[in-house]
């Protein structure tokens, strides 16, 4: 590879990484375009979901470019180009049976939604059965009141509607003790499900990751951001596998626990936020180039 491990693609995580709150997403827009005009692609890799990925591209001002919804359950492509340009998706390599459907799951504003896997009407009725034949008690985030979502995740209730758009996946408020958490991850996993714990919700859903989700976004861009180098910037265990696979890791701590322990050498960012990590990611781009020609 090139000088610099020749970086031609950055991905990223939102929370705790790329932005602290949804105020800095117009500060985080600059920072992404600042890079763009670098020549470098940028991929937005979150928990999120579409429609709120979806909000959030245009919030920051971004061009129409591929993202990673809920933790790579999915991929966000803009219309008419890639694999939701011309000819049907199963032209395009290594589809999962989800995506050979051929149309977007979902469209919203400039994008479609390619599910890599997921049938939440299967998911909910597992959900419902597991719920009275194994005792187990939990709320789902979809069904909850918006007043009840803003409350727990401190989104104001428009981006509450849009955190309960789920495609691939969803969270449960869980009300029951931890062995039954231990239980229900026993009979999800004999279901082909996983169990995710975050925060205050126990994500539930086919096992999928974003470093995954993002092999397939580099197979589909091709040219420069397929065969370059990967910068990658998380802060947490679902962007591990992002941060393992790139040639350079940033690893962005708030202080209030330990950085996330990589299996590599990586740099660790001591805030998140669109002004620390814009210095980081370019920091490290330039120390990487130095280290090449030094
Ligand atoms: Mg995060």
């Amino acid at each position: 590879m090139g000088p610099g491990f020749g970086v031609r693609l950055v991905v990223t995580d939102l929370d705790h990484t790329l932005i602290e709150n949804p105020s800095q997403i117009p500060a985080a827009g600059e920072a992404l375009r600042r890079l763009a005009d670098r020549g470098l692609v940028t991929v937005l890799a979150s928990s999120k979901t579409f429609a709120e990925m979806e909000d959030l591209q245009r919030q920051a001002g971004l061009p129409p470019q591929p993202f990673i919804f809920e933790n790579g359950g999915g991929i966000g492509w803009p219309l008419g180009q890639g694999p939701l340009g011309q000819g049907p998706l199963s032209q395009w390599p290594a589809q999962t049976a989800g995506e050979a459907a051929g149309a977007p799951a979902l469209v919203q504003g400039a994008y479609g939604a390619i599910a890599a896997a997921g049938d939440l009407t299967k998911l909910g009725a597992i959900l419902a059965e597991l719920a009275s034949g194994g005792g187990f008690r939990f709320r789902r985030f979809d069904e909850l009141p918006l007043e009840t979502i803003s409350t727990l995740t401190g989104l104001d209730p428009r981006l509450a509607a849009l955190a309960r758009q789920r495609l691939t996946s969803l969270p449960l408020l869980w009300d029951d003790s931890s062995e039954q958490l231990a239980r229900m991850r026993q009979a999800l996993a004999g279901r082909g499900l996983a169990a995710v714990s975050g925060g205050r919700f126990v994500h539930v859903g086919p096992p999928c990751d974003k470093a995954t989700a993002l092999t397939r976004v580099r197979q589909w861009l091709g040219g420069q951001a397929a065969l370059g180098g990967m910068l990658a910037c998380g802060d947490s265990d679902n962007d591990r596998g992002l941060l393992e696979a790139a040639d350079i890791a940033l690893v962005f701590s708030c202080g209030q626990r330990p950085p996330l322990p990589l299996s590599r050498p990586c740099t660790v960012v001591p805030a998140g936020g669109p002004g620390p990590w814009l210095a980081a990611v370019e920091a490290a781009l330039e120390s990487s180039q130095g280290g090449a020609t030094a």
